[in-house]
């Protein structure tokens, strides 16, 4: 075995090649030896395992496509063929070109961010989008931070810290990766009050529960399932209106910061967050990619009572959002604003595609490409923990893989290999692509990529 290791080129050996110093050059030599170090590793467990040493040429080959694995920009852009508009794992809303050009001028250079052009003193970063914020949802106080999650725990702490809090058995829920409300709440220094069942919560359930140690009512919009049949959960204003007579707060999250009506693009209606304004909750909290359609963002709405004890609060520093995240949300509000959300905002387009369109682009790629396809209708959904359930129908191209070695799965690995990779969905022996999700100056790059794939 040791004569075997020998035979494996040197440090020195793989430095030397030509490729290699071409990495030097561009990195540096303390980056790229790291890389051939970990490769010869390798290589010598394979010698353990029983593989033949690895020729140069193959080390430095190896260590090549470590340094583009590595040392690329990321993410890689990548084309959501899913069908799935809010996609988590693919990054949630795309940005519209106007929200990209204000991230771009915001991190470029220096800007009014926090400071008074007026005045010459130090100024509020806040200031513009809680002022559009409240113009929206018609809101007396507005505050932005880093995403929702972290709005929740800053509304929580700030409000109900060392106090109880009153939440439906149904709602003390996971919202995905891990945030659990109940954590969520012991994170934030208060004590969850579980009231009602799984199904069933009643206004006297959470009416029952006050005690003079209650700091908060919460509801949570059950964004990402559904509870059907035998159910019942008190509305808003129920939970309001008994909040009210209670010296209660009545705290909601949206999840999903909906500012228009989806049931204008044929979808059930998810809340929005100026429903919760005018039904009388002290505070809001929704996400700023979700269906707002904007950046990573948190937003918290409600009573400026409210929200001024939660922008003093320590954590609103370390929840804090920062400048690009903010110029973007601004330009995203100001499209509604303007009364163009559905046009401008990419994922408000993307949900309007209408089906003959869609059925033309699935068959325009059918056209282009020689090979087990077919068009068949079939359905495109929201995602991002909004409107589970809810569909778009829509016309998806089907490559059918039952006479591919490796079938469906082996296909829609090519597809992710394609430059940039296409992410498509497995369906039994099919791989399916929707061109709801696809913007249409990636028609030619698509078909390539899946001719390449097949
Ligand atoms: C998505 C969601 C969150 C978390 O929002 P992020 O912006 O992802 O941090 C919290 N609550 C509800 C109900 C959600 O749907």
């Amino acid at each position: 075995m040791e004569s075997r290791f020998r035979e494996l080129p040197s440090v020195n050996d793989v430095l030397d090649d030509e490729r290699v110093s071409r990495l030097v050059q561009e990195f540096s030599h303390e980056a790229v030896l790291g890389l051939i170090r970990a490769e010869i590793d390798r290589a010598r467990d394979g010698i353990r395992n029983g593989d033949s040493p690895l020729r140069l040429d193959v080390l430095a080959d190896a260590v090549e496509r470590r340094a583009a694995v590595l040392w690329g920009s990321m993410p890689t852009p990548v084309i959501n063929a899913t069908g799935v508009i809010l996609h988590t794992n693919l990054g949630r809303a795309p940005l519209s070109d106007d929200a990209m050009e204000a991230m771009r001028a915001a991190n470029e250079g220096y800007g009014d961010l926090e400071f008074d052009l007026a005045t010459g003193r130090r100024g509020s970063r806040q200031g513009r989008v809680a002022q559009l914020l409240c113009q929206l949802t018609g809101a007396e106080g507005a505050l932005v931070v880093n995403n929702n999650a972290s709005a929740v725990l800053l509304g929580l702490a700030a409000v109900a810290s060392g106090k109880e809090v009153i939440v439906s058995r149904g709602e003390a829920v996971e919202i995905g990766g891990g945030f659990r409300i109940p954590d969520v709440l012991r994170q934030s220094g208060a004590t969850l009050v579980e009231v009602g069942t799984t199904n069933k919560t009643y206004a006297r359930d959470y009416e029952a529960a006050i005690t003079e140690n209650t700091g908060a009512i919460l509801s949570v919009h059950a964004s990402n399932f559904r509870v059907m049949g035998f159910t019942h959960m008190p509305s808003l204003a129920e939970l309001v209106e008994l909040g009210a007579r209670s010296g209660v707060p009545v705290l909601h999250d949206l999840g999903s910061g909906c500012l228009l009506d989806t049931a204008q693009f044929g979808l059930a209606h998810e809340p929005m967050p100026q429903e919760s304004i005018g039904d009388g909750a002290s505070l809001a909290f929704f996400s700023g990619d979700k269906l707002l359609g904007g950046p990573q963002a948190g937003i918290i709405v409600g009573k400026s009572e409210l929200i001024n004890v939660v922008s003093e609060h320590p954590l609103a520093r370390a929840v804090r959002i920062d400048k690009g995240s903010l110029a973007a949300l601004n330009a995203t509000l100001l499209h509604y604003l303007k009364d163009e959300a559905a046009s401008k905002i990419p994922i408000w387009e993307m949900i309007s595609r209408s089906p003959e369109f869609l059925a033309q682009r699935a068959e325009s790629w059918r056209l282009a490409i020689d090979g087990p396809t077919s068009v068949v209708p079939g359905k495109s959904t929201v995602g991002g923990g909004s409107l589970p359930g809810e569909t778009l129908p829509t016309s998806l191209l089907s490559i059918d893989a039952t006479e591919m070695s490796g079938g469906a799965s082996a296909l829609a690995a090519n597809l992710r290999r394609s430059t940039p990779p296409i992410i498509g969905r497995i369906d039994a022996e099919r791989v399916l692509l929707d061109p709801r999700t696809v913007p249409q100056d990636l028609d030619d790059v698509m078909v390539r990529g899946i001719f390449h794939a097949l």
